[in-house]
């Protein structure tokens, strides 16, 4: 997956010295007796496209709305700024909010909309009327700014969204589910034009999705939420490549898992013995794992190989094609083992043209290098 993003070696979050703009120390909110967000705590730095994943009703927008200021948690405490947010009105945070529903004012035109804010803050006519040419330049609305919402298309009315939420260049800004009212197409242009427009203006971002490809493709860190918790946090590559639980391997992308258990380990070279594979799999990892452990292993369907005389990669598996699922630039093959396991693999349809296309029912031999699978130990 694209990530229009140039990784830095040294990013905000690996400096000790760096202080995070927000810091939310062991958050947690209750309903009744529900726990929506279940001691959470996470320091986001100035200057980050930070995305809350997970599932709905893992507790993604009361998080959000608790940076608002909406709604106040139950314990624990946000820190923006330096400053403790317990007392703070959501007015007088340095945030703003773009909302799920847009909350476009209906008897307001598009340029009336943008200044809203500004015009409540006080901000005298001849600045305001710059501002607003400026927001609609950078959402690329100039020609809509006499238009009604009811007149615009639901991209259109997203990016007037965004502008009026940019319009008081808050420090911060929160948005809930920003793309979710586009279709596929125009989402995943949207998607490089927000990363566009928050880098130029250097404001940070946090952004709620359940849409695990939109925050790959858009963010520096992704939190993973599971039940109000916070799964694991890292950057969207390193969340792919080195999932920490089966939670996260299974939320983000597809992925084969096998069970077994360490029967040796030598330096970082492992020895698993999996029933579901039929065999005793390879794989390097650099923990030490005791003789016995239950493991879990991970292989993505892209690393899966198809093998013939020649190769020589370990964790050799023979199979059957059940099932092809054709998406253009790329097939999906899912291949049934003797043990009954099915093991998904990806071949790009380039390299399936200049070979034999594969078919179902067809007997094929699978592998994967040893450093290409992931061993879970939750
Ligand atoms: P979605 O993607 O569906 O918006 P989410 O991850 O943003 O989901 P939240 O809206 O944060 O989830 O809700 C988390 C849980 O808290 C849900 O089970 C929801 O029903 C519950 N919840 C949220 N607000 C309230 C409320 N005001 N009163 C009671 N329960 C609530």
């Amino acid at each position: 997956m694209p990530n229009p993003r140039i990784f830095k070696p040294e990013e905000p979050w690996q400096a000790p010295e760096g202080e995070p703009i927000i810091r939310i120390e062991n958050v947690s909110k209750r309903f009744g007796d529900f726990y929506a967000v279940d001691d959470v705590s996470l320091h986001i730095h100035a200057g980050e496209f930070f995305s809350l994943l997970g599932p709905s009703g893992c507790g993604k927008t009361t998080l959000l709305r608790m940076l608002a200021g909406f709604e106040i948690p139950t314990e624990g405490r946000i820190f923006i700024d330096g400053q403790d947010m317990t007392a703070v009105a959501p007015y007088e945070r340095s945030v703003n909010m773009m909302f799920q529903s847009y909350a476009l004012f209906p008897h307001m035109n598009v340029a009336d909309n943008i200044a809203f804010g500004l015009k409540q803050e006080g901000m005298p006519k001849a600045e305001r009327e710059t501002r607003v040419a400026e927001m609609l330049s950078l959402v690329q609305i100039e020609k809509l700014a006499s238009r009604k919402p009811h007149q615009l298309s639901g991209g259109q009315r997203q990016r007037v969204a965004l502008a009026r939420a940019l319009a008081k260049h808050p420090k911060i800004l929160l948005l809930d589910e920003p793309l979710g009212a586009l279709d596929k197409k125009l989402r995943e242009q949207t998607q490089f034009e927000l990363v566009n427009i928050q880098e130029r203006l250097g404001i940070t971002f946090i952004v709620v999705t359940h849409d695990q490809e939109e925050a790959m493709t858009m963010s520096s860190r992704i939190a993973l939420m599971r039940d109000g918790r916070v799964e694991q946090v890292d950057p969207p590559r390193r969340l792919y490549e080195y999932p920490a639980s089966r939670y996260a391997a299974d939320f983000i992308g597809s992925v084969n898992l096998l069970e077994g258990f360490v029967l040796s380990q030598e330096d970082n070279r492992v020895l698993v013995r999996s029933e579901e594979a039929g065999i005793d799999l390879e794989v390097i990892h650099s923990h030490p794992l005791i003789a016995g452990t239950p493991v879990t292993l991970a292989v993505r369907p892209e690393k899966v190989r198809l093998q013939n005389a020649e190769s020589s990669l370990p964790n050799r598996l023979r199979g059957v094609i059940k099932e092809i699922a054709y998406l253009g630039d790329v097939s999906i093959y899912h291949v049934e083992l003797p043990t009954g396991k099915r093991i998904q693999f990806t071949q790009s349809n380039i390299q399936a043209l200049a070979e034999q296309p594969l078919t179902w029912d067809e007997e094929v031999e699978l592998g994967w290098p040893a450093n290409s699978c992931g061993v879970l130990e939750q």
